[in-house]
This record gives C-alpha cells, sequence and structure tokens, in this order.
C-alpha cells in the first residue's frame, strides 16, 4: 500500500499534508527514512514511525455505544445530535456509521464501525441475526402474548412477523419484558406490542448477535470492541 495512503487514512492530512511530511524527513519505515509519497509499504509488517511515534496501522474501527436516548441514530443530522457526533476524534479519521437504527428513544447497544461488510452481514435480513430488547410495557403481557409473538402478529402495514420469543420478566399494571426477534422492520418491537394492544413505553437493546451491550458502559459512553468480541461476531 502507497506510505501516503497509509499516512493519510490514519489522520495525518491529506495526501499534499502527507507529501509534506514525508519531504520534512519524519516519516521512518524500519529506520529507513522516507521520502517519496508513492512507495509501496506493508503497514502491517513492516514497522512505520512518524517523528519517532510508532503508526499502529489498521483500516476498520469497531465500538459499541450505549446509546443514549434523544440521540439520533444516523451519521449527521442538520438539526439533532446523532451518535457521531458523540464520538471524540474517531470519525474524523475512520468516518464510521451505525450499524442499524434504534429509534430516537431508545437506549442501549449500538455498533459503529466502517466495516461495511460486516454491517451487511449483520442487518441482511437473509442471515436472521438475533436481537434482543429489554423493554418496559404499560399494561400486563401475559402468556397470549408470548403465544402471539411465537406465532407471528401483524403489524399495521399488514406485515406477518417471523415468530419471536418473548420472555416476561415481571407482569403487572406496566411489564418488564425481554424480546428477541430475528428482523428489523422499522419500529418492530413497539409495533408488535401495538399489534397486541399494548404499548411499549422504556426500550432497551441488549444484544446483537454475539454481541452483547457492557453494562459498565454509562449512557453516552462506547469502547472499541474486544478482538474476542470482534471474531465471534463476524
Ligand atoms: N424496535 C423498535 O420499536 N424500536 C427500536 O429502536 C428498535 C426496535
Amino acid at each position: 500500500m502507497r506510505i501516503d495512503k497509509i499516512l493519510s487514512n490514519i489522520g495525518y492530512g491529506s495526501r499534499k499534508e502527507v507529501k509534506k511530511l514525508l519531504k520534512s524527513g519524519a516519516v521512518k519505515v524500519n529506520d529507513r527514512v522516507l521520502k517519496d509519497s508513492k512507495e509501496q509499504v506493508d503497514p502491517y509488517a513492516e514497522i512505520v514511525t512518524v517523528h519517532g511515534d510508532r503508526v499502529e496501522y489498521r483500516e476498520f474501527i469497531y465500538l459499541m455505544m450505549n446509546k443514549p436516548p434523544g440521540v439520533l441514530s444516523a451519521t449527521e443530522d442538520n438539526h439533532q445530535e446523532t451518535v457521531i457526533d458523540i464520538l471524540e476524534h474517531e470519525d474524523s479519521v475512520f468516518e464510521p456509521f451505525p450499524v442499524g437504527r434504534l429509534d430516537k428513544d431508545t437506549e442501549g447497544l449500538l455498533l459503529i464501525t466502517n466495516d461495511g461488510k460486516l454491517a451487511h452481514q449483520l442487518l441482511s435480513p437473509k442471515k436472521h441475526v438475533p436481537k434482543t430488547y429489554f423493554a418496559v410495557i404499560d399494561g400486563e403481557v401475559t402468556e397470549r402474548d408470548i403465544e402471539a409473538f411465537r406465532n407471528g402478529v401483524t403489524l399495521d402495514d399488514g406485515y406477518e412477523t417471523k415468530p419471536g420469543e418473548l420472555n416476561i420478566l415481571k407482569s403487572g399494571l406496566t411489564s418488564d419484558i425481554e424480546l428477541t426477534i430475528m428482523e428489523g422492520k422499522f419500529h418492530q418491537v413497539k409495533r408488535m406490542f401495538e399489534a397486541v394492544g399494548k404499548r411499549v413505553v422504556y426500550l432497551k437493546r441488549l444484544s446483537m448477535g454475539s454481541l452483547q451491550l457492557d453494562e459498565e458502559l454509562e449512557l453516552g459512553e462506547y469502547r472499541e470492541l474486544t478482538a474476542e468480541e470482534l471474531e465471534q461476531l463476524k
């Protein structure tokens, strides 16, 4: 890979700025000063330094965020804060995007990455990636709802959902539940409960495929996936 591309990709500026940096003699590859911006370097095998600091090259970034309510799952918006606005500096270098959407008022697990292939795998309806949500429901959730979700319910637009697995954690005037679904239709959890005459008053995503929300993350906090989390997800 060209040295100017490597340095530019990881945030050392535009190709033009990187060219200047190289000309200044600040860049070394395996202890050899490298000035030609067209030179090919293997960023994974060779040791690249800038002003003596080792450059860790990587193409992709994978972040797990505990999405706070009131923030859009989008890359940018003219009026409202997005999950990408929350990031500190990762966005300028890697240009990540959220994998799928959570509603503005939904909290919990959101994967943010620039790996389009992984995003596609996780979102493709053909892959049936399970997503588990915790929700508080206005109303008493019963065995009949478990049965209805297991058989699939009809949403307001006539769509028949695939089977969903509903667990009742607490039932009463309001109920706490966990629901696992294999699809990701717009407002799906809220609309599934509407289909059985109930309203979701709080919604949080707990997992997506093998990836579980790290409960240590406060709302609005994020961290990189561990190597193990990433390997299991791929
Ligand atoms: N289902 C919903 O209704 N909302 C979400 O944000 C996610 C799933």
